[in-house]
C-alpha cells in the first residue's frame, strides 16, 4: 500500500471497518512509515476531542439552579456555586483544551487530506496517460490536423474543450480521445516530441482539489508542476477548464509546451 492508499483508508482503519487483509497492511504500513502513523496519530486525537472531551448535553444555568435549590439545605452550607465549582473546574479546563487545540487539529487534517487529495490529482493525470501509452488503439481520431482533431470532440463531452495549441513541427498534434479524470468526462488530445508521446488532458475544473500553493507561474497562468513515477505533470486551470499535461519528456520542455498553451485564447 502507498501512503495515499493509507492516508484514505485512515478513518475506517480506526474503526475497523476494513476488511480483515486491508486492516492488516494498513497496519504493517503505519509501523514502517513515520509520516503515516503521525497522521493516524492526529486523526485519533482529533476523532477522539471531537467524540469524547466536548460535554455532550451541559446543564442550563436555570438546571443547576433550579438542582441546587433542591437540595436539602444543611446549616451554613456553602452555595450552590461553590458545591459546583469543584465539578465544573475541569470541564472548563477540558473545554479550553477542546479550543485551543481542535483548530491546530483540524488545520493538520485538513493539510494532510488537501495533499493526499492534489496527489491524487496528479495520479489521475498519470494513469489517464498511462492508459494512452498501453492502450491498443489509445485514440479515437487520428490525425495529424487539428482540424479534424477539434471538431470531432463535438457531442462527445459535456463541455467545449479550449485548445489553445494546434501542435507545430516541434510538438505534432497526433490526435484524440475521450477519456475520464476523476468523476467527468476530459478530452485527450495527444501531441509528440520526437518518440515521446505527451497527453492534455482538458475537463471542467469545478469541484476538484486543486492545488493552492507552491505553484509557478506559467504565461499567464499559476500552474502546478510535478513529476512522479518518471512523467512530468503540469496542471493548471483557466477559466472554467482544467488542464493536465503529462509526458516523460524532460521537465524544461514541457514547461515551454506548457506556456504555448496556456498563453493561448
Ligand atoms: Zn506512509
Amino acid at each position: 500500500m502507498t501512503c495515499d492508499d493509507v492516508r484514505i483508508r485512515l478513518l475506517d482503519y480506526q474503526r475497523g471497518r476494513l476488511p480483515h487483509s486491508a486492516q492488516g497492511e494498513v497496519r504493517a504500513h503505519l509501523d514502517e512509515c513515520p509520516g503515516c502513523a503521525r497522521a493516524d496519530a492526529v486523526e485519533q486525537e482529533l476523532t477522539s476531542v471531537l467524540e469524547h472531551r466536548l460535554p455532550q448535553h451541559p446543564a442550563s444555568l436555570a438546571l443547576k439552579r433550579r438542582l441546587a435549590a433542591q437540595w436539602a439545605a444543611p446549616t451554613a452550607e456553602p452555595s450552590w456555586w461553590n458545591r459546583w465549582r469543584p465539578s465544573l473546574v475541569p470541564a472548563f479546563a477540558v473545554a479550553a483544551v477542546v479550543v485551543a487545540a481542535t483548530p491546530v487539529l483540524y488545520y493538520e487534517r485538513a493539510a494532510s487530506r488537501a495533499a493526499s487529495e492534489r496527489a491524487g490529482m496528479v495520479g489521475e493525470a498519470v494513469n489517464d496517460h498511462l492508459r494512452v501509452l498501453t492502450s491498443q488503439h489509445p485514440l479515437d481520431v487520428e490525425s495529424g490536423g487539428f482540424h479534424q482533431v477539434k471538431p470531432w470532440f463535438e457531442g462527445r463531452l459535456d463541455f467545449a474543450p479550449v485548445v489553445p495549441f494546434e501542435g507545430d513541427a516541434d510538438f505534432p498534434l497526433k490526435g484524440g480521445a475521450v477519456g475520464y479524470f476523476r468523476d467527468r468526462k476530459a478530452a485527450v488530445f495527444v501531441y509528440a516530441r520526437r518518440l515521446h508521446p505527451i497527453s492534455l488532458l482538458i475537463f471542467r475544473a469545478d469541484g476538484l482539489a486543486w492545488p493552492g500553493r507552491d505553484l509557478t507561474r506559467i504565461g499567464p497562468v499559476e500552474a502546478y508542476a510535478t513529476a512522479e513515477r518518471g512523467f512530468n505533470v503540469i496542471m493548471w486551470r483557466r477559466g472554467e477548464l482544467g488542464y493536465a499535461l503529462v509526458s516523460d519528456v524532460d521537465a524544461r520542455e514541457l514547461r515551454q509546451l506548457a506556456a504555448r498553451m496556456a498563453g493561448g485564447p
